[in-house]
């Protein structure tokens, strides 16, 4: 594999085991547990005028700190997007400053791109011919798009739920799409039969590859550099799997052992009322969730009833002293129009979760006036514009 120098292997969060990248693709062998990459941070030279100096032009600008080089990666030039000041919502919050992190203009229109990137690499070193995994919709998207660069064949279980503009796409890159019957978890029920029944499948599931969550840590990364190494006092995340708050974590992890940045955000959880597992285990000092019996939400992306990976996003929010916060359909779709209205950016019904959250932060007089609030806009609010209208539409507009 053409690993970077400083990438020493993949770790399991559980049982520290270690493993050599080029054996051991995905969850622990001893345990089940997943994988993450580890580094040797002492062998990377890298400081803020270093950064600086460089065009902000992709993710693989932090290569250093990718398992990949940027000569071997499979990417679209992927991350380096925006972080857009919105002074009105600002004052109209009752903080310093908001900034929405929009990366809705990734290159499938989703923050998935990171992460597929990393993942297809990855399959594409390891000789994958074909890869696999079930999706909400963006991730499956993303898969088929970053797989059709590599040149591997991918196949997509999404559930029938999905957005037409998932589906759409996913055909469109040439991908295999499973439309399956129910929900997330019949999807990864599905996903998991094909793969039993295709030895030469590579997953691409998130928190089942390593990668997923490796690439989503260059979102954080990007955030604080672009605020000139100032760090935000929140960073909200709508959560579904919640690979965007794995990543951030240890990416806000990595920048205090690099000695870029001294604290960390606080990160917060943002959910629908319908389907809010962590928010409910956080509310109830659980480390661990308990499954959603009945999901009920108009955002796909966030109905995950059973979040594989809840014990890291947990510790993401209690180790940052962030928080987690649910709000209703209707409040994430309002939310969704208002920023579009006031600030011209789109963000789609799941991500505006995110905005939905720190509304409700603000009712709950959470805000002294000197914050910084950054809001991760993690899809395209055009993915998922007949869900929108229909809004609107509710409201007899
Ligand atoms: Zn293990």
């Amino acid at each position: 594999m053409e690993t970077t120098d400083a990438f020493v292997g993949l770790e399991c969060v559980d049982c520290a085991a270690t493993y050599d990248a080029a054996d051991e693709p995905h969850q622990c062998p001893a345990c089940g547990g997943m994988l993450d990459p580890s580094y040797d941070y002492d062998a990377i030279d890298l400081d803020r005028e270093a950064l600086e100096s460089r065009p902000f032009d992709s993710q693989w600008r932090y290569a250093e700190l990718l398992p990949f080089t940027r000569e071997s990666a499979v990417t679209s030039d992927e991350g380096a997007t925006a972080l857009v000041d919105c002074p009105n919502l600002a004052d109209e919050l009752g903080v310093e400053r908001l900034l929405i992190k929009d990366d809705g203009r990734n290159p499938t229109g989703s923050t998935a791109d990171r992460g597929q990137s990393l993942a297809l690499t990855a399959a594409s070193q390891h000789g994958a011919t074909d890869v696999v995994l079930a999706s909400t919709g963006n991730s499956g998207q993303s898969a088929a798009a970053y797989a059709g660069r590599a040149g591997l064949e991918s196949h997509t279980y999404v559930p029938s739920r999905s957005s037409f503009t998932n589906k759409a796409m996913v055909n469109v890159h040439g991908g295999e799409m499973n439309v399956v019957g129910g929900r997330f978890d019949d999807a990864v029920g599905a996903y998991e039969e094909g793969l039993a029944e295709h030895d030469d499948w590579y997953s691409v599931q998130s928190f089942v590859t390593p990668y997923r969550h490796e690439g989503a840590k260059t979102t954080l990364y990007e955030i604080i550099e672009r605020l000139e190494w100032s760090v935000p006092d929140i960073v909200a995340y709508p959560t579904g799997v919640g690979v965007g708050l794995v990543g951030a974590y240890k990416a806000a992890t990595e920048l205090q052992e690099l000695g870029l940045i001294d604290e960390s955000p606080a990160l917060y959880a943002t959910q629908a009322e319908g389907c809010a597992p962590i928010v409910d285990a956080f509310e109830n000092d659980r480390d661990v969730h308990e499954p959603v019996e009945t999901p009920d939400t108009i955002c796909g992306e966030l109905e995950i009833a059973d979040p594989p990976a809840s014990r890291r996003v947990l510790e993401a929010l209690s180790e940052t002293d962030g928080g987690a916060v649910a709000t209703a359909d209707r409040d994430i779709l309002e939310a969704a129009v208002q920023v579009a209205q006031h600030t011209g950016l789109e963000m789609a019904p799941s991500a505006a979760a995110a905005a939905s959250g720190v509304w409700e932060l603000a009712e709950r007089d959470a805000f002294d006036g000197d914050e910084t609030v950054v809001i991760v806009n993690t899809a395209s609010g055009n993915k998922e514009g007949d869900v929108l209208r229909s809004h609107l539409m509710s409201q007899g507009i």
